[in-house]
């Protein structure tokens, strides 16, 4: 499943091919393809110019030359393709747009929980994305006051990182990596942590991530592509999620697998204390 830097990835190569192209004709070709809160067809976006591209978490956003935006979530195994439109259609190809410069920016859903929407622009967000809390990555984005709501929860702490209403963007994996690098128990209740502690570990969040982004993105899914077609598989690089009965790296210790908040959370039980 796609996490934040795979998503990042995704709008680098989206701003790459897409950026100042227009959009010669749109077409969706599944139901689900089209989020319900879509503001009209996606087929209406023909003869908009992109103008830029833009992510919140795991929103992304194609900015246009019009008070509106395309909007684009990749759930659990959408990517992005640009093809020449000699290519034959691919199996699970749910949308398409033409684009000016002879390309077609493919979108390919297998499991169909991915989709797109034309939204209102509101400001610098599209109204869909409005309710998304900042990423860390996001200029908006006030570490005092997310520490402050953070240290003021009773729940268990990887559930909090995963809380999008309080920071958006991390996942499952890069929960586990963030807890493992600032060498806390996935369930120390958010009350019990310090001030200094919560700040570091909303710097892990920021290094893993920054670190998975510079590889190209993590993912456990062969179904996940970036918008170049290469697979974004750097498993190699994780030091806790997924590597249940392996050695952890800084003390020898065997990773753990237990299950917080109904998700699967790997930690080091020597480096990670209770
Ligand atoms: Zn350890």
């Amino acid at each position: 499943m796609p996490e934040l830097p795979e998503v990042e990835t995704v709008r680098l190569g989206l701003e790459h091919w897409a950026r100042g192209t227009t959009i010669v004709k749109a077409q969706t070709f599944h139901p689900r393809a089209t989020n319900p809160r879509s503001l009209a067809r996606i087929s209406s976006l023909k003869g908009a110019r992109i103008t830029c591209l833009s992510r919140r978490g795991k929103f992304l956003w194609f900015e246009l030359d019009r008070p509106q935006a395309l909007v684009a979530h990749l759930g659990m195994s959408g990517q992005f393709r640009i093809q020449d439109p000699s290519i034959p259609a691919e199996k699970h190809l749910r949308a398409k747009l033409t684009l000016d410069t002879q390309k077609e920016l493919r979108f390919i859903d297998q499991r169909t929980f991915g989709w797109l929407a034309v939204s209102e622009m509101n400001g610098e967000v599209p109204d869909l994305v409005e309710a998304i809390a900042p990423d860390i990555f996001d200029p908006a984005f006030d570490s005092e006051a997310v520490v402050h709501r953070m240290r003021s929860k009773r729940t268990e702490i990887k559930p909090a990182l995963l809380d999008q209403n309080l920071m958006s963007g991390v996942g499952n994996i890069y929960a586990d990596e963030s807890l493992w690098l600032a060498k806390i128990h996935p369930q120390r209740s958010c009350d019990s942590l310090s001030r200094a502690k919560i700040k570091a570990l909303l710097s892990s969040v920021e290094s893993v991530m920054s670190k998975a982004l510079l590889e190209g993105g993590t993912s456990f899914d062969s179904l996940y592509t970036n918008v170049n077609g290469e697979s974004g598989y750097f498993e190699h690089s994780l030091e806790a999620y997924g590597r249940e009965n392996e050695n952890c790296s800084r003390c020898d210790t065997q990773i753990r697998r237990i299950i917080v908040g109904g998700r699967s959370t790997h930690f080091c039980p020597r480096c990670q204390r209770l």
